[in-house]
């Protein structure tokens, strides 16, 4: 019998994992990347000797006991090479009054009067309530396991009082959640866990997570993960070619063939792990007009963010891993005002920077995708680019006076970045989930023989939907195919 195949568009963390279980179970495949090698949004790069993290800030499913660990483990993201550390505090605040750390167990919050006992009360209740919440990792019915992951009716029980809250909190925003705190110390050190205007089960889920030991940075970061993705699923037999855009699908019977610039692939089953969001406009011969294509073209908002990386010539490692500055003045960036930034310091860690020297990073959130198409349009891109590095290390530099003194290299990358290297809808890196807000997902499995996988078929994003929709999209092709899933 002839061996049954599959071919992979992108090789981001849902594309490696679909590809490293497909490629378990037998069935060959060959992944195509458009960009020079595997990681998609979540990667690492390095500039004039400095490592700049581009992705990962915490990984959900770093802890051994979280579901989420196996697939970590399963295709090689974590390995003995990129042990996690388990930051604590989470982060730190720095205004003008000093510090105040924001630990995983919440003690040492500045808590004065009535008032934020009573928040901090309802925040821990809130965050007691996730304490048994985890993704299930559980198997398509119907489908042959090698090793099945049963989840019993007990972990679902445990889940009720998650389940129970979560409608109340996806009512208000994490900004509004945050406001039942008077201090506006403690209210800002919130706003540095999750982008504040998003749905307020997004700031407890991700604190939740936090609570209970788990999120954690790996060694080595984004790009080692990848990388050990990549490797696992070569390993196993698979191929990837780097540098080969997909630009069309076609269809002839069942069988679906992806088009590039050379060669045309067709395959048993074709999975699009690139944007959902772009693909329905951009991979098809006419774009699709399916409800969820049209529902997805209306209604998905986008998270959009500026990356700035800076290597400094001095030791940073004094100041905390990762601080929620307050900024003596605001800064001006892409027609937005930054009162607090989020700045991650990876003085302490090996590898970043060369002897003595450190690299901070920071991620300006905000829709600036029009404003960086504008400025690519007439013309100003470079200078504007230059403009917001020059008042990020102006306005951070006041409380970090060695950025004004020492810098030996920046980077910025603008939502236009995204957009060019991996193909993200308004170079986005998430989808946004706002109060109230629905979330538009692309179907794992289109048509016979065509599938999607990666955060927009799961909901808001990150690396956990990411994988997560890699295992179903991979059950679900060999569930089609009749093969057995290991
Ligand atoms: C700065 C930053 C920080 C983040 N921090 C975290 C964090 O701390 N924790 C967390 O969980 N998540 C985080 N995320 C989000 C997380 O990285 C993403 O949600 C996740 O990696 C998305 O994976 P994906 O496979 O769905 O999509 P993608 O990463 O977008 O992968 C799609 C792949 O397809 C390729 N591709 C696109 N079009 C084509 C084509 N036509 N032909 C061939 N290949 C194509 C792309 O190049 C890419 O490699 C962060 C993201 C960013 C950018």
């Amino acid at each position: 019998m002839t061996r049954q195949t599959a071919v992979i568009i992108g090789a981001g963390i849902s594309g490696l994992t679909t590809a490293v279980y497909l490629q378990r179970s037998g069935i060959q495949t060959l992944i195509l990347e458009k960009a020079t090698g595997p990681g998609g949004v979540s990667t690492s790069w390095k500039r004039k000797g400095y490592t700049f993290e581009g992705g990962i800030h915490w990984l959900i499913g770093a802890k051994k006991e979280v579901p989420l660990h196996q697939i970590w483990l399963e295709t090689g993201a974590l390995q003995e090479n990129n042990p996690v550390y388990f930051k604590d505090p989470i982060y730190t605040l720095v205004d003008e009054k000093g510090t105040m750390p924001l630990y995983r167990d919440l003690h040492g919050l500045e808590i004065t009067g009535l008032r934020d006992r009573l928040a901090l009360w309802r925040l821990r209740f809130h965050l007691a309530c996730f304490k048994h919440f985890h993704q299930p990792i559980g198997d398509l019915r119907g489908l042959k396991v090698r090793d099945p992951k049963p989840f019993s009716a007990w972990e679902y029980v445990k889940m009720l009082p998650a389940v129970v809250v979560t409608p109340f909190l996806m009512a208000q925003s994490a900004r509004g959640y945050a406001k039942w705190f008077k201090s506006p110390r403690v209210r800002a050190l919130l706003a540095a866990v999750v982008e504040p205007d998003i749905n307020a089960l997004s700031l407890i889920y991700t604190l939740g997570t936090f609570q209970v030991g788990d999120s954690g940075y790996p060694k080595g970061g984004s790009l080692r993960m990848a990388q050990n993705m990549a490797d696992t699923f070569l390993r196993c037999g698979g191929e990837i070619r780097y540098h080969t855009p997909a630009l069309e699908l076609s269809v002839e019977g069942k069988r679906w063939s992806v088009h590039t610039k050379d060669e045309v692939f067709s395959a048993d089953a074709v999975v699009v792990s690139a944007d959902a969001r772009s693909a329905i406009d951009t991979l098809f011969k006419e774009p699709l007009q399916d409800g969820w294509a049209k529902k997805m073209r209306s209604g998905l908002r986008t998270t959009q963010c500026m990356f700035l990386g800076v290597g400094v010539q001095a030791d940073l490692s004094t100041y905390p891993r990762s601080m929620q500055i307050v900024l003596p003045h605001s800064l001006e960036a892409a027609g937005r005002t930054y009162k607090t930034v989020v700045v991650n310091n990876y003085a302490a860690e090996e590898g970043y920077a060369p002897e003595g020297c450190s690299v901070i990073t920071c991620l300006l959130h905000g829709p600036t995708y029009g404003y960086w198409k504008a400025a690519k349009e007439d013309g100003s891109y470079v200078t504007k680019k230059e403009a917001v590095t020059v008042a990020f290390i102006e306005a951070v530099g006041e409380v970090i006076p060695a950025l004004r003194d020492a810098v030996a290299v920046t980077d910025m990358a603008t939502p236009l970045t995204y957009e060019r290297y991996c193909g993200t809808f308004e170079g986005s890196y998430m989808t946004d989930w706002p109060p109230f807000g629905r979330l538009y997902h692309a179907p794992i499995r289109y048509r016979y023989g065509l599938y999607f996988t990666g955060q927009r078929t799961a909901y808001s994003g990150g690396l956990p939907p990411a994988a997560q929709s890699g295992r179903v999209t991979a059950q679900t092709i060999c569930k089609d195919l009749g093969v057995e899933f290991i």
